[in-house]
C-alpha cells in the first residue's frame, strides 16, 4: 500500500487512483515561468516528481504526467520588453535550458506540455464556464474570481478567510468586489501582447492557466495527483482548487503533495542575497548525477540544505556505487556460473522488500538509499573476498537489484561501454527469461532494449550490448 502525504487533509492516506481498474493514474506539476535559467529549486521539484512517477510506474500504475510551460505572464513581458526581444523568443530561450538542465538530470519528460499561449481558447471557455456558474465577474475588461462565493477556499493552506481578508492590501484594485478576489483574464494595457475575448482584449491570469491545462489534459474532470513546490500552495493552488470547483462542480485533484524548499547554507535561496544557483553553474561543478543523488537523498517534503560539503559526500557516496557496480561486473566475469545460492537470493527478497517498504511510505528516499547502500556494501565483500561457491548469479541477483534500484530513483548509471541501467536491467532479465526457456519475453525485451538504441548479441561467454 503506497502512502503519501496529502496537504489537502494534512495526513498520511493511502493513495487509490479515480481509475476503477486501479491502473491509471493522473498526474499534474506545475511548470516553470520561462523568463530566466533554471536554478536548484526547479531541480528538487522535478527530481521529486520524476520519482513520484518512476515508482508508481514501479509499482504497476500507468501514469499520464503532464506539466505545463507559463510562456506569458507579468515576469515574461517585462523581461521580453528589458531585453528587447518577442516574448515567444524569449520563453522558447528558457523552455531549452528547462529541456537542456533536466535531461542532465535525467528527468523523464512528460506526456504532453501544454503552453499557455497555445490553451488561450480553452482557457476562455473555462472562465466562461466559472462566469456562468456564477462565481466570477466581469469588470471593464477585466474578470474576477469571487472568492466568497466558493464556500471551500482556504482548504488547502488551512487559511480562514477572515484572516485573509484583514491581511489583504487595500487599494490594489479598488474596482474588485473584495479585496481578495483574483484576476481570471487581465485587460492587455497598452504594449502587452493580447488575446481577443468576450470581455475584450487581454490575457488569462496565472491561477486559471493550470487549471484549465490540466483539467484539458484529463478530461475536464477530477484527477489523481496534483504537485508542486510549498511555495505554490498559497495563493497558486488555492486558487486552482476555487475556480476549477467553481467550473466542475466537484472535486478538482484528490491528492496535493508539496516538495519542501532549498536553501543553501541554511539560508533562502536569493538573488539578493547572492547564493542563487542556476543548475547550469552547478553542472560546470558537479557532475548532474551527483545532484541528483543529493537531491533524492532528503525525504522530498523536508528542507533541503545545499552546501559544498554535503554535495561532496554526494559525490563520494554516489561513486561508491558506481564502483560496486564495476567491481562486481568484473566478478562475474571470472566466476562460476552455478546455482543462485538461497541465502543471496532470500537477502535480495528482503532489500528489495525494505526498499518497497520505503518508498510505499511517502516516497522516502533517504531510507531508500540506505538499502541501495546495503547492496553496495555486500558487492563489496564478494569483491573483496569471495565466499567459497560463490556463483555468478549471486552476484548478478545483487547487482541487477541494485541497478534496478537506482532506475527508480532515477540514478543513471553508465558503464564502461556506457549502457545505460535501463538497458543492462532490460538485458538482465532477458538473461532471466531465455534461461527460463521464455523465448516471447526475451524477445519482447530485446526488441524494448532495440527500441532504447542498443542491440544485443548473444556469445559463447555472454550477452553484448552495443550501442546502435
Ligand atoms: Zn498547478
Ligand atoms: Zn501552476
Amino acid at each position: 500500500m503506497i502512502k503519501v502525504h496529502n496537504t489537502l487533509t494534512g495526513t498520511k492516506e493511502e493513495f487509490i487512483p479515480l481509475d476503477k481498474a486501479g491502473r491509471n493514474v493522473n498526474m499534474y506539476v506545475c511548470g516553470i515561468t520561462p523568463y530566466d535559467e533554471v536554478h536548484l529549486g526547479h531541480g528538487r521539484c522535478y527530481v521529486v516528481f520524476d520519482v513520484v512517477r518512476r515508482y508508481l510506474k514501479y509499482r504497476g500504475y500507468n501514469v499520464k504526467y503532464i506539466q505545463n510551460f507559463t510562456d506569458i505572464d507579468d515576469k515574461i513581458i517585462k523581461r521580453s520588453n528589458e531585453l528587447k526581444i518577442p516574448h515567444t523568443e524569449l520563453s522558447r530561450k528558457f523552455i531549452d535550458d528547462y529541456f537542456t538542465q533536466m535531461r542532465k538530470l535525467n528527468i523523464l519528460d512528460a506526456d504532453s506540455y501544454p503552453l499557455v499561449t497555445g490553451t488561450v481558447e480553452d482557457i476562455k471557455k473555462f472562465i466562461q464556464k466559472i462566469i456562468d456558474n456564477g462565481y466570477a465577474y466581469i469588470i471593464d475588461g477585466d474578470v474576477y474570481f469571487s472568492v466568497r462565493k466558493f464556500n471551500g477556499y482556504g482548504k488547502l493552506s488551512k487559511r480562514n478567510i477572515e484572516d485573509l481578508k484583514s491581511g489583504a492590501r487595500v487599494g490594489v484594485d479598488e474596482r474588485k468586489e473584495d479585496p481578495l478576489d483574483f484576476a481570471l483574464w487581465k485587460k492587455a494595457k497598452p504594449g502587452e501582447p493580447f488575446w481577443d475575448s468576450p470581455w475584450g482584449k487581454g490575457r488569462p491570469g496565472w491561477h486559471i492557466e493550470c487549471s484549465a491545462m490540466s483539467l484539458n489534459e484529463f478530461g475536464f474532470d477530477t484527477f489523481d495527483i496534483h504537485g508542486g513546490g510549498l511555495d505554490l500552495v498559497f495563493p497558486h493552488h488555492e486558487n486552482e482548487i476555487a475556480q476549477s470547483e467553481a467550473a466542475l462542480g466537484k472535486g478538482f485533484v484528490n491528492y496535493w503533495l508539496h516538495n519542501g524548499f532549498v536553501t543553501i547554507n541554511k539560508e533562502k535561496m536569493s538573488k539578493s542575497l547572492g547564493n542563487f544557483f542556476t543548475l547550469r553553474e552547478i553542472f560546470e561543478k558537479y557532475d548532474p548525477m551527483t545532484v541528483r543523488y543529493f537531491l533524492v537523498g532528503q525525504q522530498y517534503r523536508s528542507p533541503l540544505d545545499f552546501s559544498d560539503d554535503k554535495l561532496e559526500q554526494a559525490k563520494n557516496a554516489w561513486k561508491r556505487i558506481l564502483n560496486a557496480v564495476e567491481k562486481s561486473s568484473e566478478l562475474i566475469k571470472i566466476l562460476p556460473s552455478g546455482e543462485l545460492s538461497e541465502n543471496v537470493k532470500k537477502q535480495a527478497e528482503t532489500f528489495a522488500k525494505n526498499f518497497t517498504e520505503a518508498m510505499d511510505d511517502d516516497f522516502n528516499t533517504p531510507v531508500a538509499l540506505a538499502n541501495i547502500h546495503f547492496l553496495v556494501n555486500n558487492l563489496f565483500l564478494f569483491h573483496k573476498n569471495p565466499p567459497a561457491g560463490l556463483n555468478k548469479p549471486d552476484v548478478q541477483t545483487f547487482l541487477s537489484k541494485l541497478l534496478e534500484f537506482c532506475d527508480i530513483l532515477g540514478l543513471k548509471i553508465q558503464n564502461d561501454t556506457d549502457i545505460p541501467a535501463a538497458v543492462s536491467l532490460l538485458s538482465e532479465k532477458r538473461h532471466q527469461a531465455r534461461k527460463e526457456k521464455n523465448w516471447q519475453l526475451a524477445d519482447d525485451l530485446r526488441k524494448e532494449i532495440e527500441n532504447l538504441g542498443y542491440t544485443i548479441e548473444d556469445t559463447g561467454t555472454g550477452t553484448k550490448i552495443k550501442k546502435k
